[in-house]
């Protein structure tokens, strides 16, 4: 309480609540005491109401650059480009310069000194790390009173004024003039949407104040994980999710294919441990199709058939879409269509129908199946990094990391997926048909007519489904 409240000046609030309390009883002018409802800005962390305390503070100008920083906002590419309006509405909607100074026991301490007798602030040589609050002043005397006393400052610097240079650090600017030249602005920024205001904002400021530059070249802004019923994770509402034990049970692709293929890139997702544990079945899937596949030699080339001409189709059209979407940044294309790949058509029906060629020694099958493989692993390679390069070093030797992004193969005509409806299908059908009639699946069949369309796939699909 300051000398403006009197009787009161020196307390604390809560004690200066209770003296007020008895004051009034001691003048005779309490009437009653009884519970109201009032509404009070709290704290979301301690639940305690806020006080506002005025103390003076060191501010880092910004105002005065809004339009500035504007236009680094734009000079940056963002995905997905909706959230550049983040960065735009922040920078905004600022009415004061920035307050650095803050009263905490951990953090970057402000290298501030005071003259003790005319308060000059005195700043120390740069090059050195400083604890004005604890180290002795790194000065004789005073330039201007001649004074040799100081008072060190002990405050430290907001969390931003630090965070806001890792650009700049990462880049050795001004230990490494070589390296930061090819290396600033860098090229890609990946952060949460819940930090542009501070993170990227601050870094912004930054750049823009030491090198009148964008800080990054590309700039990637990702949604966030909420609980089961779609609420941001707090504390005091005890929602948070640890992913430690989510990884720990369904490992680490998981999680990552998890949160690639749950929404596009940049909207929040609900967090859902069912989900992570379906992802973690498709690594189990793959590990299994790769198994499969390396049970067979690697011809260095082989025979082509019409099936296995049909999958490569695929492949190439799972390559291109994942390519463009991966230079987007998005990682939900790919690990979307790269699941569909494996699980609705590669394993189930591609794998079937040139099993029985395989096992006899073709090498238009073996050559396709480890094609498949192979170019398959090096495409999901960026969002499940552990399976597939253990995969690959087991079946290929090195590592899948080092390997470059597949290429389709243009040799192979386009059309061949036009039969991709018609051979799911197909296959569907049997396998109903013997389903209904309480057929195991390996049991021969007769009286199934191929369609027209699917002649080309003739043998192998009667080997599949042993038609007669
Ligand atoms: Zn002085």
């Amino acid at each position: 309480m300051t000398e403006a409240t009197g009787f009161l000046k020196g307390l604390k609030v809560d004690a200066a609540r209770e003296k007020a309390i008895d004051e009034l009883r001691v003048r005779g002018a309490l009437d009653k005491i009884e519970p109201i409802q009032h509404q009070t800005p709290i704290c979301s962390r301690s639940l305690n109401p806020i006080e506002f305390i005025s103390s003076d503070a060191w501010y880092l100008k910004q105002l005065e650059f809004r339009e500035d920083l504007k236009r680094l906002a734009h000079e940056m590419e963002f995905r997905p480009l909706r959230h550049r309006q983040l960065l735009l509405d922040w920078t905004e909607s600022l009415t004061i310069d920035w307050p650095i100074s803050r009263r905490r026991f951990y953090h970057t301490e402000i290298p501030l000194w005071y003259c003790k007798k005319c308060g000059e602030t005195l700043a120390p040589p740069p090059g050195k790390y400083y604890r004005p609050w604890k180290d002795p002043a790194p000065f004789s005397k005073c330039p201007k009173c001649g004074s040799s006393e100081f008072v060190g400052e002990d405050r430290v610097f907001d969390t931003w004024m630090d965070s806001s240079v890792s650009n700049l650090f990462l880049t050795r600017y001004r230990s490494d003039p070589a390296f930061f030249k090819a290396n600033f602005p860098v090229s890609l920024r990946c952060q949460g949407r819940e930090i542009v205001r501070t993170w990227l904002y601050y870094t912004t400021l930054k750049s823009w104040l030491v090198r009148q530059s964008k800080p990054f070249h590309r700039v990637f802004i990702h949604g966030l994980g909420l609980d089961a019923r779609g609420r941001a994770m707090h504390r005091t509402l005890g929602n948070v999710i640890d992913p430690w034990p989510l990884i720990k049970k369904h490992g680490a692709d998981a999680m990552r294919l998890f949160v690639a293929s749950e929404t596009n890139p940049g909207d929040d997702f609900r967090i859902s441990e069912a989900k992570v544990g379906g992802a973690a079945k498709f690594v189990t899937k793959l590990w299994n199709v790769a198994r499969f596949i390396s049970s067979f030699e690697e011809p260095k080339e082989g025979k082509l058939l019409p099936s296995d001409e049909w999958i490569l189709a695929e492949l190439n059209h799972l390559m291109e879409a994942s390519r463009g979407a991966y230079e987007d940044l998005n990682l939900f294309v790919p690990s979307n269509r790269s699941r569909e790949f494996l699980w609705n058509l590669f394993a189930p029906h591609y794998m079937e129908m040139v099993k029985a060629r395989a096992y006899e020694g073709d090498t238009g099958a073996r050559w396709t199946l480890h094609a498949c493989l192979r170019d398959f692993l090096r495409l999901l390679a960026p969002i499940a990094p552990f399976s597939t390069d253990k995969i690959y070093r087991s079946v290929y030797h090195g590592s899948v990391h080092a390997e470059a992004f597949p290429v389709e193969r243009e040799e192979i005509p386009r059309s061949r997926t036009e039969a991709t409806e018609k051979i799911v299908a197909f296959n569907g059908d049997v396998w109903k048909r013997k389903r209904d009639q309480g057929l195991p699946l390996n049991v021969e069949l007769s009286g199934i007519v191929i369609p027209a369309e699917l002649k080309p796939f003739e043998d192998d699909l009667r080997r599949m489904h042993r038609l007669a």
